[in-house]
Order: C-alpha cells, then structure tokens, then sequence
C-alpha cells in the first residue's frame, strides 16, 4: 500500500465513519483524518495510518478495502493501545488472570481482551 492508496483510502472511509464509529468518536476522527490528508508527503501518509490505526472499526474497514483490492500484504498500520503488540505472531493466547485461551488465526486479527474484560491476553504458543 503506498501513500496515494493510503490517501484514497482515507478519502474513501470519512463518509462511512458515522457508520463504523460512535458519534462523537466519528467525528474526532473525521477531524484528525482530515487534517492529516491535508499534510503533504509521508508525513501525511503517516498521520493518516496513525488516526485509522486508532479504533479497531476502521482497523478492520482498512483492512476489508485492501482485501477487496487483491492488496493481501501485511498491513502497514500502527496500533498505538498499550498492551497491544502488533508484531505478535499468530498462535495461542491466554488470560494470565483466569485462563481464557484464545486462537489468533492470522497475523492480521487483533489480540482482543480477555472475555471476563481482565486484561490483554498473552502468547502461550506460535502456531505460525
Ligand atoms: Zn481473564
């Protein structure tokens, strides 16, 4: 994905925020995202990925668009959460506070929370 995919792209999902978003989230996000279009160069293409890297709706709207487009290489976006480490690979996960086991199919899934809400899992085995 290069950085006037990364624009139409941007371009293409502020109309469909109030859709994916809460309002008043949609609407600081459609603030920032237009902001960042309006930088030049890389810089824009950076703040552009950080805002959809922000919320995992358009996480998963971005990467829904680049599988429709054929694009299937590694996402380059930024997951700025604390606790979420996006260079984990796919594998087992498991809730240190009760146990919760989860399965990360892909690489490009986002490790979620424990389902009791305790705290993000952690990797217990590499399956790929
Ligand atoms: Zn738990």
């Amino acid at each position: 994905m290069d950085d006037e995919e990364l624009r139409r792209l941007a371009t293409e999902i502020l109309p469909a925020l109030p859709e994916l978003l809460d309002s008043d989230v949609a609407a600081r996000m459609a603030g920032e995202l237009r902001a960042a279009l309006a930088e030049p160069g890389g810089a824009g293409a950076l703040a552009i990925s950080t805002v959809l890297s922000g919320h995992a709706a358009t996480r998963a709207w971005m990467r829904e668009r680049l599988r429709a487009a054929g694009l299937d290489e590694p996402v380059r976006l930024y997951v700025p959460l604390a606790g979420f480490a996006p260079d984990q690979p796919a594998g087992r996960y498991a809730c240190p506070a009760c146990g919760y086991q989860w399965f990360r199919p892909t690489v490009d899934d986002d490790i979620p929370l424990c389902s009791q809400g305790h705290e993000p899992l952690r990797l217990t085995a590499v399956t790929g």
